[in-house]
């Protein structure tokens, strides 16, 4: 049987580092499901669509592909109309178009199926906003995962500055800020713990810690 587990939380909060590390100690595939609305946004750039005109962005979702492959190394790779666009979404103008389209509904109902089959024949952690709330209401294992919204700015300020990006600290924060609003003031699949969560705050633990934090969680509730 297979075993889903949703891992959701706040922009930064270091969910993709540590549900990629907790899934290749448990041998469980790792979906990033938030590279799938980043690749949503940078459709939406390239196609120089107004982020602030939703029927524009549902628009821009016509004849588009998006899907999800594996490399070798089991690294995510997001594929938009067979291109692998991996490499272009991490960029804070990406961030915040991808939090910009995945408040329009007919952008989360495109991606719904392909994150439900995903799950569907294999063990998985999936990262995102609304895992355990809407797209794995059913998940054996849900955890809330966050941390202060300075910490979580400075840990995406030096990953930025470590990939050669040409960023300020203060206006990581601000972008840290404004992407928590939006997530958890929109009206479809706003940003919040499941009831059944668990909930792990990293604030004061190591990434190592925070990981094994986790694995503990995930161990604990799938014996
Ligand atoms: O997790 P990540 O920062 O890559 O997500 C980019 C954006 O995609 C988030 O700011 C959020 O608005 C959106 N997202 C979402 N639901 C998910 C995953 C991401 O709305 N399950």
């Amino acid at each position: 049987m297979s075993i889903a587990v949703a891992i959701d939380g706040p922009a930064g909060a270091g969910k993709s580092t540590i549900a990629r590390a907790a899934a290749k100690e448990l041998g469980f595939i790792y979906v990033d499901t938030g590279a799938l609305y980043r690749s949503i946004g940078l459709n939406a750039i390239r196609k120089g669509v107004d982020l602030t005109d939703a029927k524009a962005i549902e628009a821009s979702l016509a004849g588009l592909k998006v899907e999800l492959s594996f490399d070798a190394q089991g690294a995510q790779i997001v594929l938009l109309n067979d291109e692998d666009v991996s490499s272009f979404i991490r960029t804070p103008e990406v961030s915040m178009s991808a939090s910009k389209v995945s408040a329009v509904p007919a952008v989360r109902a495109f991606l719904l199926d392909l994150q439900r089959n995903m799950a569907k024949t294999q063990s998985v952690i999936m990262d995102g906003r609304d895992i355990g709330t809407v797209v794995l209401p059913n998940a054996e294992v849900k955890i809330f995962l966050t941390a202060s919204p300075e910490i979580r700015a400075k840990r995406r300020f030096d990953e930025l500055i470590e990939k050669g990006e040409d960023v300020k600290y203060e206006d990581v924060l601000a972008d840290v800020i404004q992407r928590d609003y939006n997530d958890s003031h929109r009206e479809i699949a706003p940003l919040k713990p499941a009831e059944d969560s668990k909930l792990a705050d990293t604030s004061g633990l190591t990434l190592e810690e925070s990981i094994q934090l986790i694995i503990n969680i995930i161990k604990e509730n799938t014996k």
